[in-house]
């Protein structure tokens, strides 16, 4: 076991930070007041070879592997998480269904411009009634001669307002085996975009509306069996939100740390008081097991995909150790760590909605407990004996 980078990772690594400091880093923290996605970046990454990192050569990507990309997006999202959340989106996301299920020609169609960061796929899955019991989902597809008909709707649609197409978990059938995927074009016909909102983080988010909304057959990305092939699809855009808890509680760490050298107080600076130091001890700890769970995950992966258990035991780690190291962090910069001219309070923020999105710690820590006793516990209601 060797817990060091090697010579390309650390490249690879040192090169995102550059690229992050010197293109990302002086809009950092603007993009929310602004409401605007920042196209601009996501050009400049795609330039870099920072978009498509998993993806195949074949397909327009960079062929590389997915501890790759985690050491890509951890690196990025300290100085620009706005930014991070287009690697996010160009790696992790929606994307991946989209190349790893996806027919030759969609992709041949779809694929190109999102890797250029030209446009931006998300992902419709949880509905108003279906959130962590997503096999609820209700939306329904048909199929009518060439084509497939969706009715139904989508909530908590991350940048929905910016997307142009659509990952939608849909029902072919009545019965659970019955779920599939099927990609939605911005412009087709019986689509709409409800009304704008805003998460805790001021990302936007809207319901996506499918009133027999009509996209060719070959937009269909899987046809049955989905929950069980998208799942280890999914858990690729999991380890994606581990890694920006983790970046950011990293990020609001070392802001601490330089302002407990500066501050002082009583006069001496901060980082003499005991009390504040193993504040630092515990935050080190966390964010150092954190990172050690996600690489083991990661670096385990088994074509491209890590396992259910261990990325569920890393997410839900990561999301637990950002939100609470930028909270503490927060309290040592004091008034400054509260004011809005910081962005300690958008960290704060931005890792609190990690610990729910993508299958909340409480998901995450049934399917580890299945892992422990190697079966399936059902969460619904016992059925009555007969
Ligand atoms: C920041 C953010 C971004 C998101 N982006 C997207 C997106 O782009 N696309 C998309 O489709 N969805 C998105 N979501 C939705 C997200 O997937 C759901 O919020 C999540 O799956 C939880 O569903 P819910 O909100 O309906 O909560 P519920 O499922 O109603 O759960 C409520 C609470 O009960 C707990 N709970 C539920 N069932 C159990 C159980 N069996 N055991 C223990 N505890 C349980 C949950 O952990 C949670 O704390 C996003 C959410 C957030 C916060």
């Amino acid at each position: 076991m060797d817990f060091k980078l090697t010579e390309e990772q650390r490249i690879l690594q040192e090169s995102a930070r550059r690229l992050a400091e010197e293109k990302f880093a002086a809009k950092a923290f603007t993009w929310e007041e602004r409401g605007e996605y920042p196209w601009e970046n996501a050009k400049i990454l795609a330039e870099h070879g920072f978009t498509g990192i998993t993806i195949a050569e074949e397909d327009g990507g960079q062929g590389a592997t997915l501890f790759d990309a985690v050491l890509v997006l951890e690196q990025i999202s300290q100085v620009c998480p706005h930014t991070g959340d287009i690697v996010q989106a160009t790696n992790f996301g929606a994307i991946r269904q989209l190349s790893i299920y996806g027919s030759k020609d969609l992709k041949a169609r779809i694929l190109p411009p999102l890797l250029r960061g030209e446009r931006l796929i998300t992902l419709g899955m949880s509905e108003p009634n279906a959130g962590s019991a997503a096999t609820d989902l209700r939306t329904k597809a048909r199929v009518e001669g060439e084509e497939v008909v969706i009715n139904g709707s989508k909530i908590f649609n991350s940048n929905g307002s910016h997307a142009h197409c659509f990952a939608v978990w849909v029902r072919f059938g009545d019965d659970v085996r019955t779920s599939g995927a099927v990609l939605v074009e911005r412009d087709s016909p019986g689509f709409s975009q409800g009304k704008v909102e805003r998460h805790m983080s001021g990302e936007p988010h809207c319901m996506l509306y499918f009133d027999e909304c009509r996209v060719p057959k070959e937009n269909v990305l899987l046809w049955e069996d989905g929950f069980t092939r998208l799942m280890p699809v999914f858990n690729i855009e999991r380890t994606g939100n581990a890694t920006r808890s983790l970046a950011l509680g990293q990020a609001a760490f070392d802001r601490a740390v330089k302002h407990a050298k500066e501050r002082i107080q009583f006069d001496r600076p901060l980082c003499e008081f005991q009390g504040l130091q193993w504040k630092f001890a515990d935050m080190r700890i966390k964010l150092d097991a954190a990172r050690l769970l996600l690489y083991r995950a990661v670096v385990n992966a088994s074509d491209g995909k890590p396992s259910a258990v261990e990325i569920s035991i890393a997410k839900a780690f990561c999301n637990q150790a950002g939100f609470e190291v930028a909270n503490e962090a927060l309290q040592i910069l004091g008034g400054y760590g509260y004011s809005r001219e910081f962005p300690l309070e958008y960290m704060v923020r931005r890792t609190r909605g990690w610990m729910i999105a993508g299958g909340s710690i409480e998901m995450m820590k049934n399917r580890i407990a299945e892992g422990i006793f190697e079966r399936r516990f059902s969460q619904r209601p016992p059925k009555p004996k007969k």
